[in-house]
């Protein structure tokens, strides 16, 4: 497990790539058995080429699903999920664009199902964050961009995916502890991750009578390429938490077993928070 103290002076201007990481996330734990609580399942995970998608690629491959993943621009990285899935003995199939775009949208869940198979579990988790410490900072452009990706996207795939899904089938969302807490340098980036709890519960209440279960994760400081991609000060990053310390991907990913399991059947619009020890409510 990384200490805290192993993220000293880490501050790297990198373009997000995990393969660039000092040190490199932990995607999946160690001795983690796989009992096939995922199998036969078709996946399509958002951000799955870094971070906490990565990880639940992984995790899902492990446990016998096939997985998709989306990813902006970061090739080296979704071709390392691809080789870590595919170790797995399961099918990871890469998928390139912008959510940004709602036909791009179609495009990933209309190539998921002709190159898997079908779609059962969709894992909206891809999201940017830009912080600024002023309101007047946060302008059009981002609080645009920032909307379109990390809840627009959600929208649309959701949408589409509901076309196809049957009893059973889940919807996964990434949200944040800044929803619950609120965060002074990512007041649009929290926004957008309240608007993904609304969103959850009440897709959840819409899709339930169809069988369809919606669920989220809320995690707290989790070391992954968007940190050290954004932040200038990762030296202490995550020290505030109960538990003294950031978390790993690896430590993220099996709530996503959960919340897409046949374990958690009986759970639709919650949160899960994987966040070190902070008690939020919701
Ligand atoms: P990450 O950078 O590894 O993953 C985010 C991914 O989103 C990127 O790899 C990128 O390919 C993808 N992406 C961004 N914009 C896109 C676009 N327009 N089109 C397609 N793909 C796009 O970072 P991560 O920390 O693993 O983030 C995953 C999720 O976890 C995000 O929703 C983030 O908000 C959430 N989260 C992270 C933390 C943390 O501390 N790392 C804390 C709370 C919530
Ligand atoms: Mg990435």
């Amino acid at each position: 497990m990384t200490k805290p103290t192993e993220f000293k002076a880490q501050k790297q201007s990198l373009p997000g790539q995990q393969s660039k990481m000092k040190p490199e996330p932990e995607v999946i734990r160690k001795g983690y058995k796989g009992s096939g609580k995922l199998k036969e399942k078709k996946a399509l995970i958002t951000g799955g080429d870094s971070g906490i998608g990565r990880s639940v690629a992984v995790y899902f491959a492990r446990e016998g699903a096939d997985v998709a993943i989306v990813y902006l621009s970061e090739d080296k990285d979704a071709k390392e999920t691809q080789r870590l899935v595919e170790k797995e003995g399961q099918q990871c199939h890469l998928i390139k664009g912008d959510l940004k775009s709602e036909s791009f949208c179609k495009k990933a869940i209309n190539e998921t199902k002709e190159q898997l198979g079908g779609l059962n579990i969709l894992v909206n988790n891809a999201a940017v964050q830009h912080p600024q410490d002023a309101l007047q900072k946060i302008s059009k452009k981002q609080l645009q961009e920032t909307f379109e990706t990390n809840i627009f996207s959600f929208f649309h795939l959701s949408k589409l995916a509901l076309d196809h899904f049957k009893e059973g089938d889940t919807i996964i969302n990434t949200s944040s502890v800044t929803t619950y807490r609120g965060s002074e340098h990512l007041v649009d980036y929290a926004s957008t991750k309240g608007a993904i709890v609304g969103f959850t519960r009440s897709l959840a209440l819409m899709a339930a009578k169809d069988k369809i279960r919606v669920n989220g994760v809320a995690p707290g400081p989790i070391w992954t390429p968007l940190i050290p991609a954004t932040f200038d000060d990762v030296e202490k990053f995550g020290q505030d938490t109960a538990l003294g310390r950031a978390g790993q991907p690896s430590e993220v990913g099996p709530a996503y077993v959960f919340l897409a399991s046949e374990d958690s059947s009986y759970i639709t619009g919650q949160f899960i928070h994987v966040n070190g020890g902070e008690v939020v409510g919701g």
